[in-house]
């Protein structure tokens, strides 16, 4: 049977948890033979986006590029999953639209906890001015109003929220759990 393929789109701030549950769901669905790519907003930012800043026009389109190779995979029978802040409403509705199996996750926590997490020491930078456009700090995150799911990073562990995305693609057909795989054949 032909893989069915998907975008796993998680939006949120810097240091919510998209990274972390984005390797949890890629490591699991590869234990398990799916194929998968991750596309993560950093290393993206190296390799197509190198010349683009932090406006909203250049957000966008950086948002736009991860999108097209997503739906590249996605179509193609690969589930793509996509770890970038994505913070604009309009350029993710926009994908949802015009993309194969598009998953929004919106992944939350306060904005406190985010900053107490700093895991890259960016929130500090930002908040002494070092950095300009950071997100949640001085440039705006649009949060989804109709998310797929909401990961709520504050209040579960990482191993629940990872959970949490693989049921989802089990619920939409896109996965089929170890335990039911003959219901896929
Ligand atoms: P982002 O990719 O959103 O910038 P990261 O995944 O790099 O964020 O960092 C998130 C941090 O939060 C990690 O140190 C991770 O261990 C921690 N964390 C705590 N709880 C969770 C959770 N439920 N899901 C994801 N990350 C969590």
């Amino acid at each position: 049977m032909k893989q069915q393929g998907a975008i796993v789109w998680l939006t949120g701030l810097s240091s919510v948890g998209k990274t972390t549950i984005a390797n949890g769901v890629a490591q699991e669905l590869q234990k398990q033979n799916y194929q998968t790519e991750l596309l993560d907003g950093d290393i993206v930012r190296t390799h197509l986006s190198q010349e683009l800043g932090f406006s909203k026009q250049d957000r966008d389109i950086n948002v736009r590029r991860i999108g097209f190779v997503a739906n590249l995979l996605s179509r193609n029978g690969i589930i793509a999953i996509v770890a970038a802040i994505s913070p604009y409403r309009a350029v993710r509705d926009e994908l949802k639209k015009t993309t194969n199996n598009f998953i929004e996750i919106y992944v939350h926590a306060p904005l406190a906890v985010c900053e107490s997490r700093d895991v890259k020491g960016l929130y500090a930078l930002a908040r002494d001015g070092k950095i300009k456009n950071f997100t949640g700090i001085s440039d705006p995150y649009e949060a989804p109003l109709n998310p797929d799911i909401i990961c709520q990073t504050d209040k579960f562990t990482v191993e629940q929220c990872v959970n949490q995305v693989l049921d989802y693609l089990e619920y939409l057909g896109i996965i089929f759990s170890e335990n039911n795989l003959f219901a896929s054949i």
